[in-house]
């Protein structure tokens, strides 16, 4: 990195908060799975601003030299976006990590560089409730809206781009805007707003966030449905929502990974039943009217021919079971090669995990996946064995896309594109909407300073 570009950083934000050599090691990396991460580059600079001035004033300053910059929120991505691939200026926003709640209007102004777990401690202080719950709660604000996570409970909250409703942007050029605000409708030309959630760090710089909070629901329920049957399982879904039932979740999962997830912390899945299990959270505003929900959940149980449901009802047990869903990623990591996020019309899962089956059986691997089942999204693990070949891989995932794509579905529904989906996203995007996506970053960003390598080739 060039000296004098050091020292003129250490000149916007002061000396400590400028890394450099072996202090930058731990803002080299995400929860990528290992074989497919991005090697980082060890040429960079770690800066950590504490407004959006300095943090605008660095990006001038990365315009003058023409050196990348790369912003970094809680480093829980899961396809290498924030990882610096060359040598460059990584922006953490870690410092800036206040939250207001404005009780009157349901709303938190965030800063970027506060985690999910800090906003939902703040709403719960306030007596209201973040709804959705869209990643690891080390994630930052910031990197939440850049990847427009989802969650367990999108099904009936919505994604991040639901609750956000205004951003202070630094852009490329060093400009800082203001996008909406504390609004509940606002029509005041295009919506850059939603066109910056969901950029992946590649338009802008997000430094405070106006979020959306809701009352808090009365009363819920965790319930395991078990089946022998997947397709059985997966006929109930539409069933539930015809009958009026809008679970905070769904989710479909096998039991033997759950069990597997469960021994990682010294603890028991508590459903023993059938291979193929439903989870579904109930939240409703009232002791009454889950009582009434789960009686006809319940009904539609028995129709669908599940074994005999669990419920889970103390906050305990709930906690248990919420537990042991969130060991999941790290316990399959170990021996993990890569994870897809595919989204589906819901009404395919049950066909397209048949079709996943057989690609498994034809390379001799195995692909365990668990899936939003309410939503389509699903994560298929493409998992080493012995033997494993690396050409295997690239003709697995092809295989898996082709077929979501014949499907009507598309490759990411959470994680986003980052690094690692690049070439994919070339092969399956229209040709025109990537021309379109090209140009508007080229709008944003002439110089192509703010995370190059990302989305696309
Ligand atoms: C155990 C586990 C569970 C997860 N569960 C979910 C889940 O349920 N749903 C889901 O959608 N994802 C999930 N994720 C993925 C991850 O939590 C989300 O993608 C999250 O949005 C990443 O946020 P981050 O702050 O860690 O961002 P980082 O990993 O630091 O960065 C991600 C991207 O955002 C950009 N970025 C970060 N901060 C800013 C900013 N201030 N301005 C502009 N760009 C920025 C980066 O450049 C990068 O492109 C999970 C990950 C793990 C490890």
């Amino acid at each position: 990195m060039d000296a004098v570009l050091i020292k003129r950083l250490t000149e916007v934000i002061g000396k400590d908060l400028v890394l450099v050599d072996e202090s930058v090691s731990s803002y080299l990396y995400d929860e990528t799975p290992n074989p497919v991460r991005p090697a980082a580059s060890g040429d960079v600079v770690v800066v950590k601003p504490g407004s959006a001035l300095e943090v605008s004033k660095i990006l001038l300053l990365a315009n003058e030299f023409r050196v990348p910059v790369f912003p970094r929120g809680g480093g829980t991505g899961l396809v290498g976006g924030c990882i610096p691939t060359r040598s460059g200026i990584v922006v953490s926003l870690e410092r800036m990590n206040r939250i207001n709640v404005d009780r009157d209007n349901l709303f938190a102004e965030a800063e970027a560089g506060a985690t999910l777990r800090d906003l939902i401690s703040a709403a719960e202080s306030a007596g209201l409730f973040f709804p959705p719950h869209p990643g690891d709660e080390s994630a930052q604000i910031g990197g939440l809206i850049a990847c427009n996570a989802g969650g367990v409970r999108a099904v009936k909250t919505g994604v991040m781009r639901n609750y956000v409703r205004g951003l202070e942007v630094v852009l490329p050029t060093g400009e800082i805007i203001m996008l909406g605000g504390k609004l509940l409708k606002n029509n005041a030309g295009y919506d850059l707003m939603q066109l910056i959630i969901g950029s992946e760090g590649t338009l802008g710089i997000i430094t405070k966030a106006w979020i959306r909070l809701a009352p808090r629901p009365a009363a819920s329920a965790t319930i395991i449905i078990p089946f022998d049957n997947r397709r059985r399982a997966f006929e109930l879904v539409p069933r539930i929502f015809q009958a009026g039932i809008i679970p905070l979740a769904i989710e479909y999962f096998e039991k033997s990974v759950m069990d597997l997830a469960a021994a990682e912390i010294g603890e028991k899945w508590p459903c023993n039943d059938g291979e193929y299990q439903l989870m579904i959270i109930l939240a409703e505003q009232s002791e009454e009217a889950l009582l009434k929900t789960c009686e006809v959940l319940l009904g539609l149980c028995e129709g669908a021919g599940s074994r005999e449901p669990m419920f889970a009802e103390s906050r305990r047990e709930q906690d248990l079971i919420l537990r042991i869903r969130s060991e999941l990623y790290p316990v399959l990591k170990k021996t993990m090669y890569d994870t897809l996020d595919v989204t589906l019309p819901p009404a395919s899962m049950a066909g397209f995990l048949d079709e996943l089956d057989k690609i498994a059986g034809k390379y001799g691997v195995e692909l365990p996946a668990i899936g939003h089942a309410g939503d389509g999204n699903l994560h298929v693990w493409i998992n080493v064995r012995e033997g494993w070949r690396l050409e295997d891989y690239e003709k697995i995932k092809e295989e898996v896309y082709d077929k979501v794509i014949e499907l009507g579905g598309v490759i990411t529904g959470e994680h986003g594109i980052g690094y690692v989906k690049r070439r994919d996203l070339q092969k399956y995007a229209d040709p025109k909407v990537l021309e379109l996506m090209k140009a508007i970053k080229r709008i944003f960003d002439p110089n192509n300073i703010l995370n190059p390598d990302k989305i696309f080739l």
